[in-house]
């Protein structure tokens, strides 16, 4: 397939003029861990395979989507590597560099130790791991599967794989795994990885989330600070969701602190996010849904396909309204959405 540069600027605008260079795509909605934060009592039924877009039809868009100006692509889900024959649609994927500058994936870790290899050699750039905890019982509470050993053989084996720098994603959740955000932290230094701490979001499917159980950035910083103090690593933070940080002492590793909660950086926002049934959404908390998979199947030309993807975009959301009182929680959850 051809790359064409969108006729008007080569850059997805949205209407408050940000320019949209990430694209998450979610394989699957599946997930073989059950977070109570994100998917407490299981998938409801399986959507008919029919619903859910091909390999090719995620190719098609994905280049589209290039040609417009996306330069990451993050494959998630679900556990994306649910989806059989992952590589297949990496190698896909890997085509689009190099206008595509970023492939990366966001994984459980559960089948790194085996596959870790095999995505790296089909093309995948970077990875980033899920890692609630370091303790087996606190790990086991929390995602609902007794695997922390396994998840720990999958980030060495993402390492020796090359699928570098990788990041750790944690999720802090009040009453949980606040206590272990400093030793995450010396986790990040022994190492040598960018330990990621997000914010507790009201997206889990059990619909338990409160303001209670959200760790603040601040505290989070915090308590990393009173063991290892931190430097602040100053980017223009332009897309970046995290605000970084490096080891005062020169050690390896670094942290990322998320917080939509009680920082938002909605301004900064260039995502978007392409669900495994191909639903557009422009936004983490968007309420509706675009049917990128029903255009494309229409059979329109791809001219009219590029048409439907900006003419979406421009809906895109000023910010979320997490912390507005009419606050109402998107139907689908995080394990739909793709995060
Ligand atoms: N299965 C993969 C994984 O575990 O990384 C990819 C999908 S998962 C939905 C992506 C990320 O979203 C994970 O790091 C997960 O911890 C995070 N997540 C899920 N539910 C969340 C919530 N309610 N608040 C904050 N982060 C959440």
């Amino acid at each position: 397939m051809q790359a064409v540069i969108n006729s008007k600027s080569g850059v997805l605008r949205d209407s408050y003029g940000r320019a949209i260079r990430d694209l998450r795509v979610s394989l699957t909605d599946r997930c073989n861990f059950r977070c109570f934060y994100c998917l407490p009592h299981g998938e409801p039924p399986i959507a008919p395979k029919e619903q859910m877009l091909s390999y090719e039809e995620i190719e098609y868009a994905c280049e589209i989507f290039v040609s417009l100006g996306i330069e990451k692509i993050r494959l998630t889900g679900g556990e994306p590597m649910m989806r059989r024959d992952i590589e297949t649609i990496i190698l896909k994927l890997a085509k689009l560099k190099p206008n595509l500058h970023d492939l990366a994936l966001t994984t459980n870790g559960y089948f790194l130790p085996e596959r870790a290899l095999s995505l790296k050699e089909a093309g995948l750039d970077r990875i980033t791991i899920s890692l609630d905890s370091l303790k087996r019982d606190v790990f086991k509470r929390m995602t609902g599967v007794d695997v922390l050993d396994k998840v720990l053989a999958g980030i060495a084996a993402a390492k020796e794989a090359g699928l570098e720098p990788i990041k750790i994603n944690a999720v802090i959740v009040r009453g949980h795994n606040e206590d272990e955000v400093a030793d995450f932290a010396a986790f990040a230094r022994e190492h040598d990885v960018k330990m990621r701490f997000i914010e507790f979001m009201p997206l889990d499917s059990g619909h338990e989330w409160s303001r209670a159980d959200v760790v603040s950035g601040k505290e989070i910083r915090e308590r990393i600070s009173e063991r290892f103090p931190l430097v602040r690593v100053e980017v223009a933070r332009g897309s970046d969701t995290s605000s970084r940080y490096r080891f005062a002492d020169g050690a390896p590793g670094e942290i990322g602190i998320i917080a939509p909660v009680t920082e938002p950086f909605c301004g900064a926002c260039s995502r978007i996010r392409l669900t495994a049934d191909g639903q557009i959404r422009t936004c983490l908390f968007s309420t509706v849904e675009h049917s990128l998979r029903d255009v494309i199947r229409s059979g329109v030309t791809r001219g009219e396909v590029i048409d439907y993807i900006e003419s979406v975009i421009l809906k895109k959301e000023p910010r979320h309204f997490i912390n507005d009182p009419g606050f109402v929680a998107p139907s689908r959850t995080m394990s739909f959405i793709g995060g």
